[in-house]
């Protein structure tokens, strides 16, 4: 399981980075990206995002 950013939704709007309570989050050319390192899957930044572009994806790859 991991967080997915769908860099086509995603308008780097920001809002999932202000929520990341470990700084998971970057915007890197204009979209949000997730450092899986430190991403503990909490998922408050599904929500967050207004163009419902962040989701949970099974796989790990
Ligand atoms: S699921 Fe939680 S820890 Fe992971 S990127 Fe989103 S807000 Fe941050």
């Amino acid at each position: 399981m991991k967080i997915v950013v769908n860099s086509v939704k995603c308008q780097g709007s920001g809002e999932c980075l202000k929520v990341c309570p470990h700084g998971a989050l970057k915007r890197v050319n204009g979209k949000a990206v997730v450092d899986h390192t430190k991403c503990d899957l909490d998922g408050l930044c599904i929500p967050a995002c207004p163009h419902d572009a962040i989701g949970f994806c099974e796989s790990d790859e």
